[in-house]
Order: C-alpha cells, then sequence, then structure tokens
C-alpha cells in the first residue's frame, strides 16, 4: 500500500511538519522540576466538584513546583456543546480562585494558544496525515448502523465491544477498495491502527495511585472523525505535548481511557506527560457509599455552591483535607495561614474514595466566615445579593452602617467568642432579615397569651429607647417579679414551683415578639439596632 498518496488523498494539501510544530511550541523556559498543569473541560454546561478537586491539585502542585498551569476547552465534540458554557466553566472556578497562568479567557503567554480545540484543527490534521503516511491510521467506511450491528453482535457473543482485532473490517482494505468507496463518495472517519494486544499487561506509575497495571489498547479508536474534526482523545494527545504539559492530574474515570492514550502519545512519537488519577468524591448514602451523582445530588455542581452563598475559601478548605491527608492538622496548627502555605504533596492525595460530607463542609464554613471581620462579610454578603438575592434581600444593604452594626452582633465581633451562626450567605441572609423586615411568624410562646399579653403591655409601657443595658436590664427583671417570674435565675432554681418561670421565660416573649425567634443575639442591641419606633411597633402588633 502506497500509504503518503492515501495520506494526500484523504488530507490533501501541505500540511507543516512535526518539526515546524517542535520548533513552534518549544518547550517550556521553567527550572528543574517545575510542573505544567493544566484542565481541560469540555464545554457541556455541567461543571462539577470533581473539576474543582482536581483544578485545586493542579494549581497547587504547579505553583508549588514553579510551574503553571493553563486552561484548554476541549469543544471537538459539537453535539455536546451548551451556549454560554465556557463562561460558566471559567465563573465558577474564578469564584473558588483558581490562579490560572494561561489559557482561554485567560490569555497570559501566546505562545502555546489558541485554548480552543476547534481552533487547532490543522495541527491535528497535520499530525492524523503525518499517522497515515506512516501507516499507524486508515479510513473506515462503516457507517453508523453497520457499527450498531457489530456492537449488537459482540454483546450478544459477551465479547469486548468496540473496533478492534477481526472486527476492524476497514483495517484490511484493499488499496482498490479504498479508492473505490473514495471515489463513490462515500463519508470516512481515520482510526487509529493499534498495535496493542490485550493479553500484554502495561505497569505504569501513576502519579496519585502509584504503580498500576493496565491492559494495552487494542482498539482502533477513531481520531478524526467525518468533519474533519479530531476526537478528544486524539486532540488532548498532541495538545498535551504541543502545550507542554508535564503532569495530568484528572479524575478516575479517565483511568479506562489511560491504555488508549499511552498508544496515542507512542504512536505519535511524544513522550508521555505523567498522570494521577484523582480518587472520586463518595456519599454516604445509608448503609452504602457511592459516587456523586449528577441526578441525585445537587452539591455535586458548582453551581450550588455558588447559588447557595458557600463561602469560596470554606470549599477550598474542605476540597484541601479531602486532597491531601495531612492538611488537616497543618491547617489546625496554622489556622490564619494562607492556604498556600500549606507543602501540598501529589504524593499524600489518596488513592480512594474520598467521602464528601455537606454537614463537615458547614462546620468548616461556619468556622471560616466567623473568622471575617463585619467589613468582609458585609462585602461577601453584599455580592451574593446582588447576583442572587430577592430585591428585599438587595435592599438591607442600603443602610451600610446598619447593616455593619447587625453583622458585628450576629459575629459576636468584640465579644469574648466569635459567634459561628453563618454557614452560607443565603443563609445568613435568612438570618438577619428580622432587622429589615418584620417577622411575618414568629416562634411559639412558651407562656400563655394572657402572661404574654400581660408581659408586652408591662414592658411596652416603661421601654425606654435611651435606656442603657443595665437600666434595660432591670425592667425586665420588675416585670418579671410583677408577673410572678422569678426574677434571678438562682432563685428560681432553687424554688422552681415558686414561680410561673423565670426572667429568662419573660425575655424570651419580648424577644419572639421582637424578632420572630426564641433564639438570637443579644436582645437589647437588636432592639438599639432597630430603634425605638420599630421596637415598640413590633411588640403592640403582639398584643392580640
Ligand atoms: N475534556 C475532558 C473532560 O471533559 C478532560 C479529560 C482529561 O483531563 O484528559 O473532563
Amino acid at each position: 500500500m502506497n500509504y503518503k498518496k492515501l495520506a494526500e488523498r484523504l488530507l490533501p494539501g501541505e500540511y507543516p511538519s512535526p518539526e515546524f510544530y517542535e520548533a513552534k511550541y518549544p518547550p517550556r523556559n521553567l527550572p528543574k522540576g517545575a510542573e505544567v498543569t493544566r484542565l481541560a473541560p469540555s464545554p457541556t454546561g455541567f461543571i462539577h466538584l470533581g473539576n474543582l478537586f482536581a483544578a485545586i491539585a493542579n494549581e497547587r502542585i504547579a505553583h508549588r513546583s514553579g510551574g503553571l498551569l493553563y486552561l484548554r476547552i476541549e469543544d471537538t465534540d459539537l453535539k455536546r456543546k451548551v451556549d454560554g458554557a465556557v463562561e460558566a466553566v471559567i465563573n465558577a472556578l474564578k469564584y473558588f480562585d483558581i490562579a490560572f497562568d494561561e489559557g482561554a479567557e485567560i490569555g497570559g503567554d501566546e505562545t502555546y494558544a489558541p485554548w480552543y480545540q476547534r481552533q487547532r484543527a490543522e495541527i491535528y490534521r497535520a499530525f492524523v496525515k503525518k499517522l497515515i503516511e506512516e501507516g499507524r491510521a486508515y479510513p473506515c467506511f462503516c457507517t453508523e448502523e453497520e457499527l450498531t450491528a457489530l456492537r449488537e453482535e459482540q454483546t450478544a457473543k459477551k465479547e469486548i465491544t468496540g473496533y478492534y482485532g477481526k472486527y476492524a473490517k476497514c483495517r484490511n482494505l484493499s488499496e482498490e477498495e479504498i479508492y473505490a468507496a473514495l471515489d463513490a463518495g462515500k463519508p470516512f472517519v481515520i482510526r487509529l491502527k493499534s498495535l496493542g494486544d490485550p493479553e500484554n499487561k502495561l505497569k505504569v506509575r501513576d502519579a496519585v495511585k502509584g504503580e498500576i497495571t493496565v491492559t494495552e489498547n487494542d482498539q482502533d479508536v477513531v481520531i478524526l472523525k467525518s468533519d474533519g474534526i479530531p476526537t478528544y482523545h486524539f486532540a488532548h494527545a498532541v495538545d498535551d505535548h504541543f502545550m507542554r504539559t508535564t503532569l495530568v492530574i484528572r479524575g478516575e474515570e479517565w483511568l479506562a481511557s489511560l491504555p488508549i492514550h499511552l498508544e496515542l502519545f507512542d504512536a505519535l512519537g511524544f513522550p508521555r506527560p505523567r498522570y494521577g488519577h484523582n480518587c472520586s468524591l463518595m456519599k454516604q448514602d445509608g448503609e452504602t457509599r457511592r459516587k456523586l451523582s449528577k441526578r441525585k445530588d445537587p452539591e455535586l455542581s458548582l453551581e450550588f455552591y455558588r447559588k447557595e452563598g458557600y463561602y469560596p475559601r470554606a470549599v477550598k478548605v474542605y476540597m484541601l483535607t479531602l486532597l491531601n491527608s495531612n492538611f488537616e492538622e497543618w491547617y489546625l496548627k496554622n489556622p490564619d495561614a494562607g492556604l498556600n502555605e500549606f507543602p501540598f504533596k501529589v504524593e499524600k492525595m489518596s488513592k480512594s474514595g474520598a467521602l464528601f460530607d455537606l454537614d463537615k463542609l458547614n462546620d468548616i464554613s461556619k468556622n471560616e466566615l466567623s473568622k471575617l471581620s463585619e467589613g468582609e462579610m458585609f462585602a461577601f454578603l453584599k455580592e451574593w445579593a446582588e447576583e442572587f438575592g430577592s430585591a428585599a434581600q438587595k435592599g438591607y444593604f442600603a443602610d451600610e452602617e446598619k447593616m455593619l452594626r447587625v453583622l458585628a452582633l450576629c459575629m459576636g465581633v468584640g465579644g469574648k467568642k466569635r459567634r459561628k451562626d453563618f454557614t452560607t450567605a443565603s443563609q445568613a441572609m435568612e438570618f438577619v432579615k428580622y432587622f429589615f423586615e418584620r417577622p411575618a411568624e414568629h416562634d411559639a410562646y412558651r407562656v400563655e397569651n394572657g402572661v404574654k399579653c400581660a408581659i408586652l403591655r408591662a414592658f411596652i409601657g416603661r421601654y425606654a429607647a435611651a435606656d442603657d443595658a443595665q437600666t434595660w436590664f432591670s425592667k425586665v427583671k420588675e416585670i418579671a417579679a410583677e408577673n410572678g417570674f422569678a426574677a434571678e435565675m438562682k432563685d428560681y432554681k432553687a424554688e422552681p414551683d415558686r414561680y410561673r418561670g423565670s426572667v429568662a421565660d419573660v425575655a424570651e416573649v419580648l424577644r419572639i415578639a421582637t424578632t420572630g425567634k426564641a433564639n438570637t443575639p443579644d436582645l437589647w442591641t437588636i432592639q438599639q439596632i432597630l430603634g425605638g419606633e420599630e421596637t415598640l411597633a413590633r411588640l403592640t402588633e403582639e398584643l392580640k
């Protein structure tokens, strides 16, 4: 077979040589040991926690080694492409502050651009043509129907499905048959002529999992589709080589494709990058552990974290906790250190499934948010509300001074211990609602209605907004005593039968009437923030 002639017929015209591309995309000028890593999402519109998990690992490894991280958009599969998906990817990663050095919509050193695979078609075709010339790739004229029939036959025989070995029909077409099909205008794809044998097991060193054994590839995978666009497998090999990637950390769902990728690198004559396959994120579901699922678990999508208003650093802390087994201990010792100071190590990445637990993330979130100043919290909540909040919530920020007082109180700023009531922005906004809107509902009062009204009436009659905390509290005690409640807690504890309850129950009535809630931060301060008029209006409304 004259492969050169065939290559010219299949991909006519002059293509640049491999040497041209080697010179155009030269090895990167980086110090020894510097890792070049990448994130290579497909714009399917769904960016998930696994992507973030890999992004953080790739980012940390690159930057700790003095290397760099780039973003490549793998958009060869138009069927899966969704409008706006690239922006969604970029925004999601920006929210979590993933520092890319170059890439799609990021820019940076143009030497290795473009970063959209669709804009690199010519490079791929040049290498497909080279493989045809070398007899390592061939045209396949099989129709969809033929391939479906083949799959059904293999399934019925309980054999591995695919285009390989004796099933790779077009692999053995004669020169005459190929030209006859081409002359008849039959559409074709280009397949790799695999030299692999599934009897051969390959030992490879996975950067995360250590030594693993995989079966050699024998699938004649499609490398160029009938529209002249390569498949992801082929494009990624060419790109990882010419973008000079040294280490690929990606999800373990790609492990099954690894043999194909290794053969492609070898066939192309490119040195292989190192691969590390990240364990999947698992969820405890009753007795069993299963992978987080797109259908069942909203928390798999990164959109979820933005909509709920998770504090990005908290999510990052949790991801690092799952990624490196010694992170948690380090963070306990260095609670105020920048996360980038943590000595992240590929070797410390966990080899089998990491258990993702939303409750644990919520605990971390409370802790992280409790470290903010009220000003930082203001900025965080405002930004969230502007994007996701209701019109009413957006309005909460109009009076900046009031919001700052609310936040300082709710966070316990200046107190002995910080309060940890805030988990996410959406929850925090719900939490502070009563400062800005009259409560539509009230927690249940524990005292009878008549007693409640007596307490409210007495308080309304005596309330003065100018009272300091001490005066305010002595009035509450007076009201308690007048209504059969113990003014002092210790008296109540000593003789509970003598009283209706204690001053705490009286304060609770006032608290529920003012805020709708039985549990709040300091009530005197809340009433100060609300102001005398609003406080009295709320209490009066509850006289019913
Ligand atoms: N484009 C693939 C994805 O959608 C990337 C696989 C890889 O990292 O090699 O995740």
